[in-house]
């Protein structure tokens, strides 16, 4: 039985810092899946806002290992180095409404509150151009469902302060052009890990913000190693790209808590995936690792949450 969601959108974001990693995989077949299942449509947006982080060709071989996998998008890829306009757009929209400001405070300005921004201390740059710009957020409760991790609630003034939508030097954060493309390209359900979980509030802030729908979230298990701590990439976080595509969509299915009489013997992944999603079922997917079922130096989250380190 296909649960079906009329309109159903879904996708898949990757930053193409290096070449898509376990862990990587585990956010693309997952979020797949649960499209799939709801029958509705998964799309690919590459967040290639960071040239500096990102070595040449690593877009194109991301979307290479994707496309052997049998992971083919409904549509083009959107680019967000493509999408400048749009997220001026945004900003200067908050900016006119009196939502977001232009912010010069340093991190040693911040010191005396743990690097939490709450209103500026420093005076505002002269030149709009300069310095950094932020979403000014209060401290009212942010709550919203995940459909693995439950009721999360955040308070956004005390926990992170205000959010910075276009950074110091000059880049967009990760935020603002999450909150923006997710919204352009017609999403509903968002599916990635959970190192992302704590970013949904900040999220949601700016949707209220920007006046934009806030889509449905599950956020799936973290990679962890042996001594349960998060993978980095320095830890082994191996690229994947020569690895036969039918074991890792297998051992990714048993990471996302999946029954592994139901992963069918098949000859090429566009028909394992095909024969795999009517036995997709998003409950089974645990907050925390399955353990044992993968090598966990070959599955990590390093992607997003050095992005995250970056971007805050
Ligand atoms: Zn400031």
């Amino acid at each position: 039985m296909t649960l079906l969601s009329p309109g159903h959108v879904g996708r898949f974001a990757p930053s193409p810092t290096g070449p898509l990693h376990a862990g990587s995989l585990l956010a693309a077949l997952g979020s797949w899946m649960y499209a799939r299942r709801h029958g509705g449509r998964w799309l690919l947006r590459m967040e290639d806002l960071d040239p500096p982080r990102e070595p040449p060709g690593a877009a194109e071989n991301q979307l290479a290992t994707l496309a052997r996998l049998g992971l083919h998008a409904d549509g083009p890829v959107l680019w967000q180095s493509r999408r400048h306009a749009a997220y001026a757009e945004a900003l200067a929209r908050l900016q006119a409404e009196g939502l977001a400001f232009p912010c010069a405070c340093s991190r040693a300005d911040l010191a005396a509150t743990a690097g939490i921004h709450r209103g500026c201390v420093v005076p505002p740059p002269q030149d709009p151009r300069t310095g950094s710009v932020r979403l000014r957020v209060d401290d009212r409760p942010i709550a919203f469902d995940d459909e693995v991790h439950g009721r999360i609630v955040q308070r956004l003034a005390s926990s992170v302060g205000d959010v910075v939508l276009r950074r110091a030097d000059g880049l967009w954060a990760y935020q603002l052009a999450c909150v923006v493309d997710d919204a352009f390209q017609g999403v509903t359900h968002i599916v990635r890990g959970a190192d992302l979980l704590d970013s949904t509030p900040r999220q949601i802030a700016l949707q209220r913000a920007l006046g934009l729908p806030t889509p449905h979230y599950l956020h799936l298990p973290l990679r962890r190693d042996a001594r349960g701590r998060k993978l980095s990439k320095s830890e082994g976080a191996a690229a994947i790209d020569g690895q036969n595509p039918l074991e890792l969509l297998r051992a990714a299915w048993l990471a996302l808590g999946q029954d592994p009489a139901h992963w069918p013997g098949a000859a090429t992944p566009e028909a394992a995936l095909a024969a795999a999603v009517p036995a997709f079922d998003p409950s089974r997917i645990p907050p925390d690792p399955v353990g044992g079922a993968i090598d966990p130096a070959r599955h990590c989250d390093a992607q997003h949450s050095s992005e995250l380190a970056d971007k805050g």
